[in-house]
């Protein structure tokens, strides 16, 4: 790639395939892949990701809006696509783009069946999920027979999958809630079974289940961030490649006397230790938190540390170059694939990498390579 010459977010979309691979190598051969691409593929680019992943012959994918949906459809995917937060007020776009919401409570499944029936749907696909644990969202295990009656008299529609969600599949102190979990799940499917005589397509796993729970596998997987190269934990992160690097460059240099401040509210004051200072064109309105000021995250420029100084403005930020080589021009890494990953620079603000990744606001530009 060029050196960067404004903010941009580079998709290695050739780790991303080796990310799909990995994960694929834990399960079963028949054990189909969703693969989430909600909240922008991760702050990736859903609709490239999206489009790639199809070409790698994905067989599901999830989004948790209708909106998100939408505009995979415009662009061409034509994969089955999961919606797993919808709202009766998207039921018109998603049977008109051919998506699949996930109904969760008795009010949401009621609203749905009513409305396929009013717009003579015959069999929609639907999918049902359960809390096992998470008390987030999702029927309960003695809410069965109520679906079973419910989805009996109901033409309009068809479960194609049961599913739940595992709360703590990344903490393996949490083992013996997670097998419960996995227990749960394994009593609803087999009294749905018994009161509707048939089984669904069942799924629970996401990427941390993939790793750490085999028995959570069922007929698919649902992956995040596994695809885009973190395993939540140092031993899974190592055998997978973050799929983004962000950089930028340096606007502007300047040399600080002692006494003198930077930025807003004056945070940082020299006491004649720092005294250079680099401007780079990125922000909270980029998605680097004000968390990450005053000392707590950095860059990294021709291979040194550079720590943010000050608070974060919405469209720069500081950093401390008193003993880096650079001039203004100079390319920024923000973070990469290798050394100071998205998951290093999100510990500087005690926060987990899917919050840093997704953050990374729309305006910053999306490259890819490794088509
Ligand atoms: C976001 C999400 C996932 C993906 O989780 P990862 O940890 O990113 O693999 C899977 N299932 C549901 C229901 C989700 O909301």
């Amino acid at each position: 790639m060029p050196k960067a010459q404004e903010t941009v977010l580079e998709i290695d979309l050739k780790a991303l395939k080796h990310n799909f691979e990995y994960l694929k190598s834990k399960l079963q051969p028949k054990t189909k892949f969703l693969a989430v691409v909600k909240a922008f593929a991760y702050g990736g680019d859903a609709v490239e990701i999206a489009k790639y992943l199809q070409n790698l012959d994905i067989d599901y994918f999830a989004v948790a809006y209708a909106n998100e949906g939408v505009a995979l459809r415009k662009a061409g995917i034509t994969t089955s696509i999961l919606v797993l937060h919808p709202l009766a007020i998207n039921f018109n776009i998603i049977i008109e783009n051919c998506l699949e919401p996930n109904l969760y409570n008795a009010k949401i499944l009621n609203e749905f069946i009513d409305f396929a029936s009013a717009k003579k749907q015959n069999e929609y696909p639907i999918h049902i999920k359960f809390n096992t644990g998470l008390n987030r969202l999702g029927f309960l295990e003695s809410d069965v027979e109520y679906i079973a009656d419910t989805i009996k008299a109901a033409q309009a529609i068809k479960v194609k999958s049961l599913f739940s969600h595992l709360a703590a599949s990344e903490d393996l102190k949490e083992r013996d809630f997670t097998i419960n979990q996995i227990h749960s799940f394994k009593t609803i499917v087999a009294n749905f079974k018994t009161k509707t005589g048939y089984t669904p397509m069942l799924h629970m796993s996401n990427t941390s289940g993939i790793l750490n729970y085999p028995e959570s596998h069922f007929d698919m997987v649902r992956s995040g961030i596994g695809l885009y190269g973190f395993g939540n934990s140092e031993k899974e992160s190592a055998y997978l490649k973050p799929i983004a690097t962000l950089k930028t460059v340096i606007s502007q240099i300047h040399n600080i006397e002692k006494g003198e401040s930077v930025g807003y509210n004056r945070a940082y004051k020299s006491d004649g230790v720092i005294t250079k200072t680099a401007t780079l064109p990125l922000g909270h309105a980029d998605g680097i938190s004000r968390i990450y000021g005053n000392g707590n995250g950095f860059v990294t420029i021709n291979g040194q540390k550079a720590s943010i100084i000050g608070n974060v403005c919405m469209d720069m930020i500081m950093v401390n170059i008193t003993d880096i080589n650079c001039k203004e021009g100079d390319e920024v890494i923000v973070f990469d694939s290798n050394t100071i990953t998205a998951e290093t620079l999100a510990n500087t603000a005690n926060t987990i990498s899917y919050e840093l990744i997704t953050s990374i606001s729309q305006r910053v530009k999306r490259v890819f390579n490794g088509y």
